[in-house]
């Protein structure tokens, strides 16, 4: 390092109007996307944060050009900490909360206009220190914001996070650093000047659009993957999903050489519940005795509702004896359920017909078609009991 010039060499105005270019155009692409999507909570704010964002690129620009206008870094600076601020409302609204939107665009403000009335004469470093902390402070609760993520953390809120997160330090370091070092301090310059600030501040906005796009498209995604694979009023699985998952769990449980069960389920008597209760209090009963099923059953266990008040299970890797107690306490759970109707509490009972296979060797179909003849008998035999089938005719045919 003969020369000692290292860092980079970029001129600055070449980078803030590439900043610019560069706002503007992820940001078209970020507001076509949140409209295609009619996401008009959070969509709205982070387009408004895309809006701030270039309005402080153009300020800046314009800032640069004269002596005479260097108090708009100032209003820059409020505009670039009103984009931050927008940011973390934005990620406030998408976790559902109350976006605080006041807040977030007083703090830049409050900050702009403290130093517009307290500056004699303006430079590009005029209150510097306290736009550089009102951002990093904005950055880092917008990382936090997209960390709590409300319930289910996806890919893109780490990423998010982490985005935000790592600029907020960067913005609080910056500041130290001007403090402790000054502005004309060649290691400030080289680890925290304009240009290294312009380029992360770019690197940025390209990662933030990229991952807040990505971010409404994986909610989206998994909204569908629910809507596609659960039934509507009871939230279990549906008839084509259990199928599709059931059928791969039968191919390793055959491989394997491990055990299954399946159980079908129907509900007793559940037309006269309907005609006595009405149609409402039926659905209300069909969504608590899944619910009540639902726990009786391990999460690798499969639950789906396979028809209007039948429901069906695939119990993998248990014995015949573990079978038979998770079907008698769902019929038990079923019994003990008293669900709330206008009248009076509805009572209700299940039947359920049970096939076991020791080796999976089955197709679903297969063991479907021996739990409903088991079911039929559970019916015939006077409901509110449990058939077992537990020989297997593949079995039976290859002893005979
Ligand atoms: P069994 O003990 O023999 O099973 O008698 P059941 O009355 O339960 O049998 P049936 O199959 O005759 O009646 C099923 C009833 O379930 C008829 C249908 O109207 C009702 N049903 C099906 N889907 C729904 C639903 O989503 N909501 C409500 N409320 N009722 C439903
Ligand atoms: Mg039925
Ligand atoms: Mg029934």
């Amino acid at each position: 390092m003969a020369s000692g010039s290292t860092g980079l060499h970029l001129d600055l105005t070449t980078l803030l109007f590439i900043s610019l270019l560069v706002t503007v155009t992820t940001g078209a692409m970020f507001v076509l996307d949140a409209v295609r999507r009619g996401d008009v909570r959070s969509g709205r704010w982070w387009s408004l944060a895309f809006g701030a964002a270039t309005l402080a690129s153009f300020t800046y620009i314009a800032a640069a050009q004269s002596p005479a206008l260097a108090w708009a870094y100032v209003v820059g600076n409020g505009l670039a900490g009103t984009a931050t601020a927008l940011i973390w409302v934005g990620a406030r609204s998408f976790n559902g909360r109350p976006p605080l939107a006041a807040v977030g665009v007083a703090g830049p403000w409050l900050m702009a206009g403290g130093t517009l009335l307290s500056t004699p004469s303006f430079d590009a470093w005029s209150g510097a220190v306290s736009f550089l902390l009102v951002v990093a402070a904005y950055a880092l609760v917008a990382a936090h914001e997209f960390w709590r993520a409300n319930g289910t953390r996806l890919l893109n809120h780490v990423v998010l996070a982490v985005a935000c997160a790592a600029s907020g330090l960067f913005y609080a370091a910056r500041a130290t650093a001007l403090v402790l070092l000054g502005q004309d301090d060649p290691v400030f310059l080289s680890v925290f000047g304009p240009e290294v600030a312009a380029t992360v501040v770019l690197l940025l906005i390209v990662i933030l659009t990229f991952s807040l796009v990505a971010l409404g498209k994986e909610q989206s995604d998994i909204a569908l993957y629910r809507l596609a694979t659960r039934d509507a009023l009871t939230d279990v699985l549906n008839r084509r999903e259990f199928a599709r998952q059931a059928e791969l769990i039968l191919r390793r449980l055959a491989f394997e050489r491990a055990p299954v069960a399946v159980l079908l389920l129907d509900l007793d008597f559940f037309k006269t519940i309907n005609d006595t209760h009405g149609h409402a209090a039926g659905d209300l009963v069909l969504a608590h005795f899944a619910a009540a099923a639902a726990h009786c059953l391990r999460p690798s266990d499969l639950l789906c509702r396979y028809g209007g008040e039948e429901f069906a299970v695939v119990l993998p890797r248990v014995s015949l004896d573990q079978a038979e107690i998770v079907a008698e306490r769902m019929r038990a759970a079923a019994a003990a359920l008293a669900v709330p109707a206008a009248r009076s509490e509805v009572r209700l009972t299940t039947s359920i017909g049970l096939a076991f296979s020791a080796t999976s060797a089955a197709d679903l179909s297969a063991l479907l078609q021996r739990a409903d003849t088991m079911l039929y008998r559970a019916k015939a035999e006077g409901r509110n009991r449990v058939i077992i089938s537990a020989v297997e005719p593949e079995a039976a045919a290859a002893a005979a």
